[in-house]
């Protein structure tokens, strides 16, 4: 195997940022593919939305970042940045909180991006259309074109075709939306809407809105919306919510999920209650997708799982020429994107050695078992929760590339944000108890150090 290889990474968002960064380290030439004309992937505000509210028609035209007007992290800076490239205050000011509004991050990694070099490394407006495997796994056909400032391919121009040695799929999943089937909305007259076209509240004046979903995008929507709405009411799959009016809000409802909808507009919730609806609002998620890879018969999408898929990042008959970084979800996913990074560039390198074929593809058939054994649903493939699988994962990949486990105080802050969270604590993000509480973590911790 290569010491030193020609790595194709696809995407500058985080996980193709740190990529490039680790891949670099290890002595890898590194081109960065990105569609569009700036580093930062879905941390660039975009204020336009696609022309199709629910994102489902395939020839519509994308817009990438899924980012809300007023969205602020919902977690902490100090465990969002990378391990050391801390996401600290800048001295020149900007945005000092601990849950920064989202111009801070991409202020970040274009910190990050321009004190490691890599956009010099960077094919701006240059989209991917093709991944190919050539004669030998480690020989990828990569054909791009050039695209126009925010939208579309350039006309006319030219399919450029260059060959590498590896390729890294770093191309994001929160582009494609998926949607809650919903039995009558065919002929249900309101609106509908994914939160990925989802920017602020002013179109929704005076309106009632159906937020569905439980997670941090549903909780942070339905309160932007609740300040000029008449009416939020939230629609969630789990059962063991809280239904009825949300503590400490006029106009915000808590129900079970959407039991049908009427042609005369009406919602029915399956905990019997219903309302009048203007728009439905599908917090629901995305899926993974990959337009530009030919590798259909080997690696998968199969009900939102991709596979198969050695621990979340290699293709067991490609590995370690083909690659995906950041697929895990419900993680800390600076963290995650940058151990998958340092594990692929030490293989890579041939530091660090892969099982075989056979035995990689075992272990992930035990995983999909596991999966099954624990009444886990496929789409689950990649949802690190609770929070013990994702730091198994996390130090198994540090014991890697020789690291020790990650320091407990991470932890710690991670699970007080996650209960915060979870809990539909309004506004947990400035409460003094809580900031009070992540203090004191980090100090007994820095303490504990010493
Ligand atoms: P992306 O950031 O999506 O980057 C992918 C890049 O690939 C883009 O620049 C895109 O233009 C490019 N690309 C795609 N296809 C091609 C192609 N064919 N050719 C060339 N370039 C291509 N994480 C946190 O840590 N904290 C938070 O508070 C947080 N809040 C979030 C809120 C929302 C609403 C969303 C959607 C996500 C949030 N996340 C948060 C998760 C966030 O997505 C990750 O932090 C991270 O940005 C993912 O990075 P990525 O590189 O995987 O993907």
């Amino acid at each position: 195997m290569a010491q030193s290889c020609k790595v194709a990474v696809i995407g500058a968002g985080v996980a193709g940022l740190v990529a490039a960064r680790e891949l670099i380290r290890e002595g890898h030439h590194v081109v960065i593919f990105e569609k569009g004309d700036r580093i930062g992937g879905t941390w660039i505000y975009d204020p336009r939305i696609e022309n199709d509210p629910l994102g489902l028609n395939p020839d519509r035209e994308i817009v990438h970042s899924s980012l809300y007007r007023s969205l602020r992290t919902n977690l902490p800076r100090r465990i969002m940045g990378f391990s050391d490239y801390p996401f600290k205050v800048r001295d020149e000011g900007g945005d000092s909180r601990e849950f920064p509004g989202h111009e801070e991050v991409l202020s970040y990694l274009e910190r990050f991006a321009r004190d490691f070099e890599l956009t010099d490394l960077t094919r701006f407006k240059t989209e991917v259309t093709c991944v190919r495997m050539g004669t030998r796994k480690d020989e990828w056909l990569v054909e791009s074109r050039r695209r126009k400032a925010c939208s579309g391919l350039e006309p006319g121009s030219e399919v450029e075709m260059e060959i590498f040695q590896a390729v890294v799929v770093c191309n994001g999943h929160f582009v494609e939306p998926r949607i809650a089937a919903i039995p009558g909305i065919g002929k249900w007259p309101g609106k509908q809407i994914h939160s990925h076209n989802y920017r602020m509240p002013e179109p929704f004046k005076d309106q009632i809105v159906v937020v569905i979903g439980s997670g941090p995008s549903a909780f942070d929507i339905s309160r932007d919306i609740a300040k000029v709405a008449k009416e939020v009411h939230l629609a969630s799959r789990s059962p063991d919510i809280e239904v009825g009016k949300v503590h400490g809000l006029d106009n915000v409802w808590q129900h079970l999920m959407i039991e049908s909808v009427n042609e005369d507009g009406s919602v029915i919730f399956l905990n019997g209650t219903s309302t009048f609806a203007d728009t439905i609002l599908h917090c629901t998620g995305y899926k993974y997708h990959f337009p530009f890879m030919e590798i259909d018969k080997i690696v998968t999408v199969e009900d939102n799982r991709v596979g198969p898929l050695y621990k979340h990042v290699f293709p067991p008959s490609l590995a370690p020429w083909l690659s995906f970084i950041g697929l895990p979800s419900k993680v800390i996913p600076f963290l995650s994107a940058e151990l998958q990074a340092k594990w692929l560039g030490q293989i890579l390198a041939d530091k660090v050695t892969l099982p075989t074929e056979e035995d990689m593809l075992a272990s992930v058939n035990e995983y999909y078992s596991d999966m099954e054994e624990m009444g886990k649903p496929k789409h689950h493939t990649h949802v690190l929760y609770p929070f013990e699988l994702q730091s198994e994962y996390k130090n198994w990949l540090r014991a890697q590339v020789g690291l020790p486990p990650l320091e407990q105080w991470i932890w710690e802050t991670y699970v007080a944000t996650l209960k915060r969270l979870i809990s539909l604590d309004d506004g947990f993000r400035e409460k003094e108890d809580f900031n009070h509480d992540l203090q004191t973590t980090l100090d007994t911790a820095l303490c504990n150090c010493e």
